[in-house]
């Protein structure tokens, strides 16, 4: 992850779509699939909650694939590591738990143990 090429990750997809061009007399006004423009290629990314949506050039298509894969990666192996990182603190959180029923139970004996002899002097207590 050190040296993941963040600087080149873009958040998005990159999609294809076919258009009309919104000319009453052109051949993409049938609404054919086969009739309408394209594929145009458009780079969506969600932004502030809302889908923005920017044209891609074709000759930059390749490019802007690869770094929104960066992208997708990057966060699939962050989801990953955060999810091991979640399960080491849970066994830390269980270890403690032990560690902690230890110093309980030392407790308790040490309590039963001064109830056997006495109370312990000054001198030797814990
Ligand atoms: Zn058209």
């Amino acid at each position: 992850m050190k040296d993941f090429p963040i600087n080149d990750m873009v958040a998005g997809v990159v999609v294809s779509q076919y258009v009309r061009c919104g000319k009453s007399n052109c051949r993409c006004a049938s609404r054919r699939r086969e009739d309408l423009h394209g594929p145009y290629h458009y780079h969506m990314v969600r932004f502030d909650g809302r889908l923005v949506k920017r044209y891609i050039r074709k000759k930059d298509v390749a490019e802007m694939q690869r770094r929104c894969r960066l992208h997708k990666v990057f966060n699939e192996r962050l989801r990953a590591e955060n999810k091991e990182t979640e399960q080491i603190m849970k066994e830390a959180r269980l270890q403690l738990r032990t560690v902690g029923h230890l110093i309980g139970d030392r407790t308790d004996r040490m309590e039963t143990a001064r109830q056997w002899l006495g109370d312990i002097p000054p001198e030797f207590k814990p």
